[in-house]
């Protein structure tokens, strides 16, 4: 299983930063082990009947990689590309974020290998129900509470939430996160992650002395988290110069007017063809010059190939994993980029996730005001964390991120000692 499991880039990519990592912290062996390795790794079948009839079977996973700090908490991804290792490292990923912003949960990850974009309403359904049956036995609100990510939404979680609920015979709100907010969803979760990116990117800026109207951004994804990190750099005075999604990428140097292109992508489910901007090559798009970049799309995109060319200031890591361990060797020699690292950048999913989870174990609401100032409060905390950890020991943003969030795992491992 190891093997298998490091055949995977996205895995083994994982895996070199954790080893880097326990290499800085000088993890002995048995911590090193116990606290890289995933607790348990679920692969189930998942068959479904298509709107013509015919029968397909779909593979899901879900990896819990610890529940030594508390439940599991982690978003389920509907794309071609999963597989086990890919969901495996976003698990482990998973699992130092929430470490990091000291939240009571331990990393989770889940995925079905599907194109969404080709799948019907109603076999969409069906095919989130089908999961969440075949993993009633793993998962429940003080056990592993999932949340939307790549390819799924509010409704998949809505759906999620009426299949174990239904299975409970009582509401149960708390099996997920992200849902709508009729259901006990939180006020603000949908915007939360790209809303933390934006956050912190302005904060970088601050550190930057640059003024955030004299600042331009360019963003990968227009999704759930690049839409709302474009907005939100908008509303501070960012002006947005260029955007991607999967059918391509637009410029424009004088700024995209983000609310018109929302409404362009909800009449024609694409960005391209909207009249604002010109059509980008979506490569040459993220060497463009700016003082802010957000991969906010998929892994690996930041290589070594592309990082010696990039021409921003600060990359802000929307994504989960956007940024190769080469990417971040040329990063590192470059040290004119700002990296706000992924398990910081976007943590502010989870972190609503986790009020979501409190306000819906206490049936109690809050206001977005509410959830919004305290998400803040939060980030600006971790983000000073990393900052002053990354300058007294030297380490990239990347590594000493990641260093904070090990070193709680592994103490918390070693305090709890090895049973029997
Ligand atoms: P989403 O499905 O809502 O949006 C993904 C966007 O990326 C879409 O606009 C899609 O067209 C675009 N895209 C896909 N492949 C692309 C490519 N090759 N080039 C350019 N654009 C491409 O997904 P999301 O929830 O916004 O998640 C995006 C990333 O953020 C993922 O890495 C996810 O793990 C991470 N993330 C999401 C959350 C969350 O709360 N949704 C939280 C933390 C991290």
């Amino acid at each position: 299983m190891r093997e298998d499991l490091l055949r995977n880039p996205v895995f083994a990519m994982a895996a070199t930063q954790f080893d880097l990592v326990a290499d800085f912290l000088g993890l002995n062996d048995e911590l090193r082990q116990r606290t890289k390795w995933p607790k348990r790794l679920i692969t189930v079948t998942v068959p479904i009947r298509h709107d013509d009839g015919s029968t397909k079977v779909y593979f899901g996973h879900r990896v819990q990689h610890h529940l030594t700090r508390g439940p599991v908490k982690g978003g389920l991804r509907y794309h071609p590309a999963v597989d086990l290792g890919e969901v495996a490292a976003l698990a482990m990923w998973m699992n130092w974020k929430c470490a990091l912003m000291d939240l009571p949960f331990g990393g989770g990850k889940g995925g079905i290998t599907c194109d969404p974009r080709s799948m019907s309403m109603g076999e969409l359904e069906r095919l989130t129900r089908r999961y969440t049956m075949e993993m009633i036995p793993f998962i429940g609100e003080d056990i592993d509470i999932m949340a939307p990510d790549m390819g799924t939404n509010e409704q998949t979680m809505a759906w999620m939430l009426d299949t174990y609920s239904t299975h409970a015979g009582r509401l149960v709100p708390g099996i997920v996160t992200g849902k709508p907010l009729g259901l006990q969803g939180s006020a603000g979760r949908s915007q939360a992650t790209g809303h933390g990116v934006a956050f912190l990117a302005c904060r970088a800026l601050n550190k930057l002395g640059i003024k955030l109207t004299d600042a331009t951004a360019v963003v990968q994804g227009f999704g759930n988290v690049g839409s709302h990190a474009a907005y939100g750099l908008a509303n501070s005075g960012v002006k947005i110069t260029g955007i991607s999604d999967v059918t391509g990428a637009i410029w424009n140097a004088g700024g995209i007017d983000t609310r018109k292109l929302r409404d362009h992508v909800a009449a024609r489910g694409s960005i391209m063809g909207f009249p604002g901007a010109e059509p980008i090559d979506p490569a040459a798009l993220l060497c463009q010059p700016c003082d802010i970049l957000v991969p906010a799309a998929t892994d690996m995109v930041i290589t070594g190939e592309n990082a010696p060319k990039l021409k921003c200031r600060i990359l802000a890591e929307g994504a989960n994993g956007p940024t190769t361990p080469d990417a971040d060797k040329v990063i590192d020699a470059r040290g004119d980029i700002f990296l706000i690292p992924d398990i910081l950048c976007n943590a502010g999913g989870v972190t609503v996730s986790y009020f979501e989870w409190v306000q819906n174990l206490q049936r109690f609401q809050w206001s977005e005001r509410e959830v919004l100032t305290k998400l803040e409060t939060m980030l600006e905390s971790a983000f000073s964390r990393v900052l002053v950890f990354a300058d007294r020991n030297k380490l990239s943003h990347r590594m000493a991120a990641q260093a904070l969030a090990v070193k709680i795992v592994a103490d918390v491992k070693a305090q709890r000692g090895l049973f029997p």
